[in-house]
């Protein structure tokens, strides 16, 4: 604000909360916290509302699962996110989407889609934002926080603003090119409160240098897989090969189950009794090659790979001993591929680990030691798998928080 000789004047003011982060769960917890009564005030640091939520889905939003539920988040404590999955549910969101008139569709696996795009969704919680009355105030940026009598003073360049209460929406370190900053675990760490340590989460592997040089020529191939971790869990999507190395949903649900080091193992027949398979060809084809044999389930380049990695043998199918058979079997549905490591926060949809849930509330995400200083979002350490089950906790989350601040005293 200036005054009339254009001199900058000095903001102050006392609002009820005070939401930092301007994305999917910081606008969600506004709206309603706004709807409840609360005055509400939202900063953040971007030019735009929800940018991860423009960008998300390929521009269409996966806004929701229709089959959410606990088991689909990855937390050091994989209860913490029960409450507040089942207080505001996929199919609460989905009616309030309904209620906006946003048309939708399921792509697969239960993951909702706007027909049209994302924008949609943004215009949904800005359209609730103001039915709250509240402030949403971009490109601003936090000096510093601090706690006092009446709650937290959060001080901005010429303003600042008191609240009774502090919400931390302001997310992972994921896509630092869309916002994202350590913004919320460093006021957790002000604060005390623990925050476990962090990694890229729905993220693309790279290989190491003898690998990529084979399989860089399936860059653009996919097909679908089980792959599996060696804590034995396993997705079965499709498995996208790139220039870089390993990607597509099987890929990149796996990389969040996945430490530095470990091996995966693809299972390139997820569907198929290959040996059944074999030995049918077998009976009507005998002198036909195994790679073209394999190539009536595999892409071609894919078992020409295969072929150079010594996977498969130039053989034809009558020349395959039943020795030779169980090696090529298990080599493709064994195939173990150490990565190098992922494509890191640069490209992951998100962040693992985060502000550790023993220091929340799971019914309100107030921390415990902290009164009146909640964390919602991907800030926290509970992290979905792919599609729209980040967006689910965002809203989830959000609700919980907000319900807890319409109700305080
Ligand atoms: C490319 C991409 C696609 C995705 N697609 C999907 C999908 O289809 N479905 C799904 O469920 N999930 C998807 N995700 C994950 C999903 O976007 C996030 O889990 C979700 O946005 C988290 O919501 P949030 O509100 O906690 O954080 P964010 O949406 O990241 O919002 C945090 C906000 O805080 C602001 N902020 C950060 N630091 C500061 C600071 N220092 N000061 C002020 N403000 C700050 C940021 O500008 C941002 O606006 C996708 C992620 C990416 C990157």
């Amino acid at each position: 604000m200036v005054d009339q000789y254009g001199k900058r004047l000095f903001v102050s003011e006392q609002v009820d909360v005070v939401i930092i982060g301007a994305g999917a769960a910081g606008l969600f917890c506004a709206a309603q916290a706004g709807q409840g009564g609360r005055s509400v005030v939202v900063l953040d640091n971007g030019k735009k509302p929800g940018r991860k939520i423009l960008m998300s889905g390929g521009g269409r939003c996966n806004f929701t699962n229709m089959y959410a539920e606990p088991a689909a988040f990855v937390s050091h404590n994989p209860h913490f996110c029960k409450s507040a999955l089942a207080r505001y549910t996929q199919w609460d969101f989905i009616e309030l989407v309904s209620r906006h008139g946003i048309a939708y569709h399921e792509k697969t696996l239960g993951q909702l889609f706007c027909d049209n795009s994302a924008e949609d969704i943004v215009n949904l919680l800005l359209k609730e934002c103001d039915d709250g009355n509240v402030s949403l105030r971009m490109r601003s940026e936090i000096l510093s926080v601090e706690r006092n009598e009446g709650g937290f003073l959060v001080k901005l360049a010429g303003a600042e603003i008191q609240a009774s209460s502090l919400v931390i929406a302001s997310g992972g370190l994921s896509m630092p090119g869309l916002g994202a900053t350590p913004f919320g675990y460093k006021i957790a760490e002000q604060f005390g409160i623990n925050v476990l340590p962090t990694r890229a989460g729905l993220v693309p592997f790279t290989l190491h240098k003898p690998l990529l040089e084979v399989l860089q020529a399936l860059s653009g191939i996919a097909t679908p897989v089980t792959v599996t971790a060696e804590n034995g869990v396993s997705f079965k999507e499709s498995i996208l090969f790139t220039h870089r190395g390993l990607s597509g949903p099987a890929v990149l649900q796996l990389s969040s189950y996945w430490q530095a080091g470990e091996f995966i193992e693809i299972n390139l027949f997820p569907e198929l009794n290959i040996n059944d398979f074999l030995n049918a060809e077998r009976e009507s084809h005998p002198n036909q090659s195994l790679k073209n044999t394999l190539a009536k389930h595999l892409p071609k380049r894919l078992v020409e790979c295969l072929q150079s990695l010594d996977k498969v043998p130039e053989l034809t199918l009558k020349q395959l001993s039943s020795p030779q058979q169980q090696q090529l079997i298990d080599a493709l549905q064994q195939w173990r591929i150490q990565p190098n490591g992922t494509e890191g926060y640069r490209t992951a949809e998100v962040t693992l680990g985060g502000v550790d849930t023993k220091a929340l509330s799971s019914k309100s995400m107030e921390s415990s030691q902290v009164p009146g200083l909640y964390f919602i979002g991907e800030v926290v350490d509970v992290t979905g798998w792919l599609g729209g089950y980040n967006f689910q906790w965002a809203w989830s989350s959000a609700w919980a928080c907000a319900q807890a601040l319409v109700n305080q005293p």
